[in-house]
């Protein structure tokens, strides 16, 4: 199987509401991402799709939704204050139904990436999210 992988990265807040330590508390990251895809054959110059089709598609959604705003949680106690700070100064806040862990994150990514990917014709079958230099999580298709 041949795939290609096109990394993309942004800034972005978050905390861990019920975190039993410092990640409770609002914090940022430099968040990588490395999303992987297939197509069912390649295309005429021989490629899966141009890298630059997942900037496009991807990076674009990232950077209108995720870059230098907050990823909360719907209903986090503490996020009013930021969500209305954010939103005056025209970054809104991107609220997620569960807590934005790395692994929910990608989860989310997941399935944004396949729904603007799917007019490509390619499949999505990992993303590797880093949210340090030492710690990332790993969604596969399936
Ligand atoms: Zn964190």
């Amino acid at each position: 199987m041949v795939t290609v992988t096109r990394r993309l990265e942004w800034d972005a807040m978050h905390r861990i509401p019920l975190h039993e330590s410092k990640c409770r508390a609002f914090h940022g990251h430099r968040y990588v991402a490395e999303i992987t895809c297939v197509a069912p054959q390649l295309d005429e110059l021989g490629r899966v799709v141009d890298f630059g089709v997942i900037k496009s598609l991807v990076g674009t959604w990232i950077d209108d939704h995720w870059d230098h705003t907050a990823i909360l949680m719907s209903g986090d106690p503490e996020a009013t204050p930021i969500a209305e700070a954010n939103e005056r100064l025209g970054r809104p806040v991107y609220w997620m139904k569960a807590h934005p862990t790395a692994e929910n994150i990608v989860s989310e990514l997941a399935g944004v990436a396949q729904r603007l990917l799917d007019p490509t014709g390619v499949t999505v079958v990992r993303i590797r999210l880093w949210e340090t230099p030492n710690g990332s999580s790993e969604w596969t298709l399936g």
